[in-house]
């Protein structure tokens, strides 16, 4: 097989990991990143006044039922057992999250064991809606009108700028409720945290004699041309000039602060009430619990609309956007040669462990085309 020359734009996990199984494969990778480090919004680098290893855009978890998935990201570096455990300030009390029965017991003041508090949760419920569609008719059908007001009204107009009755039922089924004390906010079985950071375990896979890796660089068509294959992972709108318009993110601000000792005694504290402006602080030091850090340093989260020039961190999906993207991936299904991948590549809010595992799939059907001899 006649080796290629494959650009990979983007140094996240999706180009990282396509990179890595196609430099095994023999072929010549290049990857170029539009910032001036790799893995994208997962990037980790120390805080330079308390030396904490600081989740720069925002906490980031790996967690996954996939074996293969797990398997791989441990191949380039030595995972921590982590769990995530949030708590969320709310009407002047914190409560534990995602929602159980410690929750529900410490607000409504009561001592129910798990087949109560189902009953009672049941029957607060509006079982007039059976087919929930938007955010809000989620959370009214599975949690009822107080949890729901207290816990996900107020962040979660904070956190998407539209009312939840705007907002698709998909973004409130990523949590779970439960009828007991776990408190683990993912239910996947593996969950880790990389001990040296994400940045470090992209670049160790992205370490490879056949890779170049070039920073600081911004690909349009035009850089692109000249290459076997690409694979893209900014945004799809942006490769097409936004011709048809710009595909709507919310992004974040960051507030940094720092202080001595422990200022909030878990990583991550959300904020339900809308008068406060920030929906969570993260206090990193607690992300990586095997380390000692004297001083600690934290972050506030403010979520704002995404414009030209922001960081892109969570697709909104409306239906406008649903349209547009339709359009856009028409497009892109119509060019040879180039295949989109990623969350900012179709639009999507990818966990990384999806992330990595549609990566790997791409490879390994790209590398089965080339086999075949047929194109992609
Ligand atoms: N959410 C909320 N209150 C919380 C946590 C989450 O209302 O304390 C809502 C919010 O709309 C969020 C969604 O639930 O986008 C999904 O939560 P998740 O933790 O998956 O959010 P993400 O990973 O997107 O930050």
């Amino acid at each position: 097989m006649k080796h290629r020359h494959i650009l990979l734009v983007g140094a996240s996990f999706s180009g990282a990991v396509i990179g890595r199984e196609l430099a095994e494969a023999g072929h010549r990778v290049t990857v170029a990143e539009a910032r001036s480090h790799v893995a994208g919004n997962c990037h980790t680098e120390r805080d330079p006044e308390t030396g904490v290893m600081v989740h720069i855009y925002g906490p980031h978890i790996f967690h996954t039922d996939d074996v293969e998935v797990w398997a791989y990201v441990n191949r380039f570096a030595q995972f921590r057992p982590y769990t995530n455990r949030v708590k969320i300030t709310a009407r002047g009390q914190v409560f534990s999250l995602p929602v159980n029965l410690h929750t529900i017991n410490q607000f409504f003041g009561s001592t129910m064991r798990p087949d109560a508090a189902r009953a009672f949760i049941a029957e607060r419920s509006d079982t007039s809606i059976t087919d929930p569609q938007t955010f809000e008719e989620q959370a009214l059908r599975f949690i009822g009108r107080e949890l729901y007001e207290t816990f996900f009204k107020g962040y979660t107009a904070k956190q998407w700028g539209r009312h939840p009755h705007d907002l698709p039922a998909s973004i409130l089924k990523r949590l779970p409720v439960r009828f007991s004390y776990d408190d683990n906010y993912f239910s996947h079985e593996f969950q880790g945290m990389p001990a040296h950071g994400y940045t470090a375990l992209v670049q160790t896979m992205l370490d490879h004699p056949n890779i170049e890796v070039v920073l600081n660089t911004t690909i349009d068509q035009a850089a692109a041309s000249g290459y076997d294959h690409v694979f893209y992972s900014g945004p799809i709108d942006a490769w097409f000039g936004h011709a048809l318009g710009r595909l709507a993110y919310r992004t974040l601000d960051f507030h940094r602060f720092s202080c001595e000792g422990d200022y909030q005694g878990c990583a991550v504290m959300n904020y339900a009430d809308k008068d406060i402006p920030w929906t969570r602080i993260t206090e990193h030091k607690h992300l990586s619990p095997w380390e000692s850090h004297e001083g600690s340093v934290l972050y506030r989260e403010h979520p704002r609309e995404c414009g030209p020039g922001d960081i892109p961190y969570y697709p909104i999906r409306l239906v406008t956007e649903k349209q547009m993207l339709a359009e856009y991936v028409e497009r892109a299904q119509a060019v040879r040669g180039i295949t989109f991948v990623g969350r900012l590549g179709t639009y999507r809010y990818l966990d990384m462990d999806v992330t990595v595992r549609e990566a790997l799939d791409t490879a390994r059907h790209y590398l089965a085309c080339l086999e075949r001899g047929t194109a992609m």
